[in-house]
């Protein structure tokens, strides 16, 4: 019923993973707003962090449709790859365009776990969706840049050695183009924290370890600078279609661990002197679900196929990542409605879960703004933004 056909070895061996942290694993960390360190190590000794690094780095050389099969797999397994999903794309910046010196300094160590790179610095408090407007800039002062700016939501930075961080080297009104004269760098973080960075947790509705970031003259080697500078906006927009991509998949994994749990659940409970399940008002919802996540499941691998052979797929990977956190949504919402009072109990995971999978409504990219890009890029009606 929820079997996928594609990379069923690489499926089942993270199920067997995951199954050494079960949800008493995950309801202590979340009352205690705590990182899972056991759950990442495991899975970078396993290897599967490393999915996307090709092999002559030490990684596994796959596919990206490898990897949304790992992504989705930890989710059904009722965990949660937010911890660490971030290394997975944000590695790609450094491959695509890192020189060789860069990626043969950083993308060997990150394959073997020595080095974590888990935050990605592109959200401030001032612009939020609009990138193009962030302030943080970095002034090339000899053969350093010195960076000066906040961050928000920076999720995993206390618990990263690297971060990807998106700042201005030239200001905006001496640019053509408001997306010219962004630049990206890779931050050696404890390296920074003794110059100037400092990290501040945020407490949010579900456990994601997500900070703000404050750079004071941080001081960063111009060897780096990512690419080129002032070209940091295109190499941040590459690699967007890989992590909605990789998004959606948690997604698909989330909604199907909600949907089993959920007609389970309607299978078992007694009311009336019958299962709850035997109420179609009980099992529409949950089929619908099932319905939508099925269609979701589709664009992803769609969208995945598109990206694996080299071609354009901005709308699928935008449209994969809202339908399957859309499929997600439905499914928290019709579970925890299947489980009445129960849903709300930490003991079911239904009610963490549910926090859990909001978030993709929003982050990485909200709804609003991938209806925007369909409505412009893809029916070509007139900019909203
Ligand atoms: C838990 C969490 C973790 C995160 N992790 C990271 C991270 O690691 N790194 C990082 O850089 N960022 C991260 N983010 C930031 C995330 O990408 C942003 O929250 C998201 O892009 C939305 O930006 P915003 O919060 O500033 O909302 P805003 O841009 O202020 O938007 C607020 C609302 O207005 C809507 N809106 C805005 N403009 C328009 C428009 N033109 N048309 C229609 N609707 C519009 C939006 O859809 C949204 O619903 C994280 C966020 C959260 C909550």
């Amino acid at each position: 019923m929820f079997e996928a056909e594609d990379h069923r070895e690489i499926r089942q061996a993270v199920r067997r993973l995951c199954e050494q942290f079960p949800g008493t694993y995950w309801r202590k960390l979340d009352a205690d707003r705590a990182y899972p360190t056991d759950f990442v190590n495991a899975l970078t000794e396993a290897g599967y962090l490393a999915t996307l690094i090709p092999e002559e780095y030490g990684g596994a050389g796959l596919t990206l449709s490898a990897a949304a099969a790992v992504l989705e797999e930890i989710q059904r397994a009722g965990c949660n790859g937010a911890a660490c999903h971030a290394q997975m794309y944000v590695m790609g910046t450094v491959l695509r365009h890192g020189d060789d010196g860069q990626k043969a300094r950083y993308l060997p160590r990150i394959a073997s776990g020595e080095l974590r790179l888990q935050a990605f610095g592109v959200t401030e408090p001032t612009s939020g969706t609009d990138t193009t407007s962030l302030r943080t800039f970095a002034r090339r002062d000899g053969e350093h840049y010195v960076i000066n700016g906040q961050k928000i939501w920076t999720s995993r930075a206390e618990h990263s050695d690297l971060m990807l961080l998106l700042a201005r080297t030239t200001p905006r009104d001496q640019v053509a183009r408001r997306t010219d004269g962004l630049s990206v760098f890779i931050l050696e973080m404890r390296e920074a924290l003794r110059g100037g960075l400092s990290i501040r947790p945020i407490r949010t509705m579900m456990n994601h370890s997500t900070t703000e970031v404050f750079f004071d003259s941080v001081r960063v080697p111009a060897e780096n600078l990512i690419g080129e500078e002032g070209s940091g906006f295109r190499y941040i927009l590459s690699g967007m279609n890989a992590e909605r991509i990789l998004i959606a998949a948690e997604c698909i994994g989330d909604a199907k661990w909600l949907i089993e749990k959920a007609a389970s659940y309607a299978g078992e409970r007694n009311v009336f002197g019958r299962p709850i399940g035997a109420n179609q008002g009980v099992q529409f919802p949950i089929a619908r679900a099932y319905a939508n996540m099925r269609a979701a499941e589709l664009m992803v691998k769609e969208a995945a196929r598109l990206y694996e052979s080299g071609k354009d797929c901005g709308a699928e990977a935008n449209m994969a990542k809202m339908l399957a956190a859309d499929a997600s949504n439905e499914a928290a919402n019709a579970c925890i409605q299947t489980h009445g009072g129960f849903g709300f109990a930490e003991e079911y995971d239904v009610e963490r879960k549910f926090r859990e999978t909001r978030l993709y409504q929003v982050a990485p990219i909200s709804t609003n703004l991938i209806l925007a890009y369909l409505s412009e890029h893809v029916l070509g009606m007139p900019r909203s933004y």
